[in-house]
């Protein structure tokens, strides 16, 4: 009998090691799931702050709705048209000017109130001086006539196309590749952009819709106020900031005004425009109102004033 016992005593024993084994694996389960439960509830599981990678996803997505014609043909070129709005530097950037000024963070509110925005008219007969700004967006849905430039695929308005390929071949012949990186970008493309950022900003940083939409539009503009929409400008080269210490700039700051454009964004302007530093981008104001533009040291909104001319 006592071996019996013995006998069972000594089959029950492997059993229990595995019941141990068990509890044990079950015990570092219940362990590493109340971790992430932790960390989700504490939100840092959050995404980072966009990157214009992450830009570009939102968007490409977006990018099963209906297009127009014109749309498509810009969808060709979505890869490049991040745009200057779109860098983590910029932001960084743009948030520590409105931090260092006084008055500039209510200013820039003012600013972006979609309330206080007029419609201007891109098709008036000064076309080329049409000013786009936080106060002045172009009508939804305007599409301009558009041409490709420098034999690439990106787009600018076909009244501008030839003024960019001939400074683009003039540059080359000194040596000098003023690469086209992002030119029109539609009015739909700016406003899926745009409104996917403000509801990232609602959710990330707990703001109201107008608040994000604020937010959203230091560093993405909203629709019909980017130059872009207009097909009068171009980011050449690239959107960094360090652009202003390479030969293209150089070039471009001797040369852009003999084919019609102007640096449009300064540091020194920024109050007056609402944008940040933007050596890389490039506006087409035309040949004849370029020069003076750029040798009276004032941006286009005050040259316009200064001149009388409405805008
Ligand atoms: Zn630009």
């Amino acid at each position: 009998m006592a071996d019996i016992r013995k006998k069972k005593r000594k089959q029950k024993s492997p059993l229990d090691g595995i019941i141990k084994v068990l509890a044990v694996l079950c015990i570092i389960v219940a362990v590493v799931l109340a971790g992430l439960l932790v960390k989700e509830m504490t939100g840092e599981s959050i995404p980072e702050p966009e990157t214009r990678g992450d830009i570009i996803t939102t968007d490409n997505i977006s990018t099963t709705d209906a297009e127009t014609s014109a749309a498509l043909s810009e969808e060709t070129t979505e890869k490049e048209t991040t745009a200057e709005e779109t860098t983590q530097e910029e932001t960084t950037q743009e948030e520590t000017t409105q931090e260092e000024t006084t008055g500039e963070e209510t200013s820039q509110s003012m600013l972006w109130a979609e309330e206080d925005r007029i419609i201007v008219n891109p098709e008036q007969e000064n076309w080329s001086l049409v000013v786009v700004n936080g106060t002045r967006a172009i009508p939804e849905g305007y599409t301009p006539e558009l041409s490709s430039v420098a034999g690439t695929d990106v787009l600018m308005d076909s009244r501008v196309a030839p003024y960019y390929t001939a400074m683009y071949n003039a540059a080359k012949k000194d040596g000098i590749t003023l690469t086209p990186y992002s030119g029109y970008r539609s009015y739909d493309r700016q406003k899926r952009n745009y409104n996917n950022l403000t509801e990232e900003y609602m959710y990330k940083y707990n703001l109201s819709r107008e608040d994000a939409a604020i937010k959203a539009a230091t560093v993405i503009l909203p629709p019909g106020t980017s130059e872009h929409n207009l097909g009068l400008a171009m980011d050449i080269c690239n959107t960094y900031d360090s652009f202003k210490n390479q030969k293209e700039y150089k070039w471009l700051t001797e040369h852009a005004h003999e084919y019609g454009f102007i640096l449009r964004y300064t540091a020194e302007k920024q109050p007056q425009t609402g944008i940040i530093p933007e050596p890389w981008h490039w506006r087409f104001v035309g040949v004849e109102y370029a020069e003076q533009i750029k040798n009276s040291g004032l941006c286009l909104e005050e040259w316009l004033t200064a001149n009388g001319i409405a805008y």
